[in-house]
């Protein structure tokens, strides 16, 4: 197994807390906190309203005496998806919030770190568990924040494809997984001698892919996979699709037709049928009524093909959250991503006289489907973040919120699977090996 080193620390992402700024957005129902979180809930749920002047003293009476506990062993991580209540605080309290690529690595990047606390969605806390040392731990503010693109590619649905795949093409199969999964699916790719991608790097991943002369399953985001085909010059009637979710687990390659059989054989690329509901909500016309407007578009690469390819630009969150950061003053965005993000970004944007928009915002009669934001992500808010760092700081941190390789949690009911101990390691054998992959060709492009 290679070394893995990194120079991938997150910058700061220049968000500013003023004082009028709301720090919360929406509150959750007690009903939907763990029973050892429900007291911080409670006392939150009876502050006055959601003010930094309200908000920052009862989170400081618990938050300070945890960060003067662990000192620097500990690190706090957030997306940029996450409501815009926990970007500012983690920043606040010394944290990093970074995108999915950047948040795998941190446990590599600090090795003097040994506790890390992340607000965001569950594969992304077990990415840096893959990648941890033993004596780093990893812990998830809700453990039932989910991806709805990767519920769509659980194991036990890949699985199947995936035998019936290698059975046809055998040593040919090459799987890339997209970050947007959980580990036993980063360990197919591993197994293959494939690679983890994410849509900061998917362009570079596939090109390495391509140049293996192997044949390439692309799990689970089909947009992602079909904007990234589109880019790296693979027509798109040669692409194959399959079925995501149930129907791709049941799937059977003598059950399709000849001609689609055929099709399949032909296939450089094999794509999983899963998408992000968030970033499908967007339209080519959204990108027509803003560009008309003077508004430069700029999208995240899991949107459907027809709008990448009408938008200005397309990348990566941090590519996104950059260019806002970046613009000139008087220059105007439209963004089509994640809704807190943009909210996020519009609020940040503003303190420097840029306007942004968001993408899907536009007038009925455009086709208008209001933006949203990544609801199971935002199960993240104060009171988890609050009741974790008190209870890890009294040495109570519940057992359902520590993130081991090979963990799946039911994002509905909390009950969570974990894998025996010899089954984890060969796990986290095989997802190292396509995340180190994906580190190397990353640093090499
Ligand atoms: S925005 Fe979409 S892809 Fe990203 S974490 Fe949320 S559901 Fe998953």
């Amino acid at each position: 197994m290679p070394s893995i080193t990194t120079d991938s620390s997150a910058s700061s992402s220049g968000i500013r807390i003023i004082p009028d700024m709301p720090i919360c957005q929406q509150d959750l129902p007690l009903d939907w906190y763990q029973d050892e979180f429900k007291p911080y809930a409670e006392e939150y749920l009876a502050l006055p309203d959601r003010l930094p002047e309200t908000v920052l003293p009862w989170m400081d009476g618990y938050v300070r005496p945890a960060l003067d506990h662990f000192g620097p062993s500990l690190m706090l991580l957030a997306h940029y998806y996450m409501g815009g209540e926990i970007v500012k605080l983690v920043e606040r309290y010394g944290g990093r919030v970074a995108d999915s690529y950047e948040l795998a690595l941190q446990a590599v990047d600090h090795p003097e770190t040994k506790v890390f606390v992340e607000s965001a969605v569950h594969f992304m806390a077990e990415s840096i568990a893959i990648l941890a040392a033993d004596d780093q731990q990893v812990w998830i503010t809700n453990p039932k924040s989910g991806c709805t693109l990767e519920m769509l590619a659980k194991d036990w649905m890949v699985e199947p494809a995936f035998d019936e795949l290698r059975e046809r093409y055998g040593e040919d199969l090459l799987v890339l997984a997209y970050m947007n999964t959980s580990g036993r699916v980063k360990a197919l790719a591993g197994e293959t001698g494939g690679s983890v991608c994410t849509s900061s790097n998917a362009k570079a991943i596939v090109a390495w892919a391509l140049a293996q002369n192997r044949k390439i399953f692309f799990v689970p985001d089909r947009h992602l996979g079909e904007n990234v085909a589109g880019w790296s010059g693979i027509p798109a009637d040669s692409l194959f699709h399959w079925k995501g979710g149930d129907e791709g687990a049941r799937l059977q390659i003598a059950d399709l037709s000849p001609a689609a059989r055929s099709r399949l054989d032909r296939a450089p690329m094999i794509l999983w049928g899963s998408f992000c509901g968030v970033h499908t909500v967007f339209r080519p016309e959204h990108v027509g009524y803003w560009e008309e407007r003077g508004y430069r578009v700029l999208v995240h690469p899991e949107c459907p093909k027809d709008v990448v390819d009408a938008a200005h630009g397309a990348g990566s969150t941090k590519y996104l959250w950059n260019e806002v950061m970046t613009a000139e003053s008087g220059e105007r965005l439209a963004i089509g991503t994640e809704g807190h993000f943009v909210r996020n970004a519009r609020e940040q944007a503003k303190l420097g006289g840029v306007e942004v928009v968001n993408l899907a915002d536009v007038p009925s009669a455009e086709g208008s489907s209001m933006g949203c934001g990544c609801a199971t992500m935002s199960r993240n808010d104060p009171p988890h973040l609050v009741a974790i760092l008190d209870m890890l700081a009294r040495g109570t941190g519940p057992d359902l919120n520590r993130v081991l390789p090979g963990d799946v949690v039911n994002e509905t009911t909390g009950d969570r699977h974990r894998l025996a101990e010899q089954e984890r390691r060969e796990l986290v054998a095989n997802a190292k090996v396509a995340l180190t992959r994906m580190i190397e060709v990353t640093r090499a492009s």
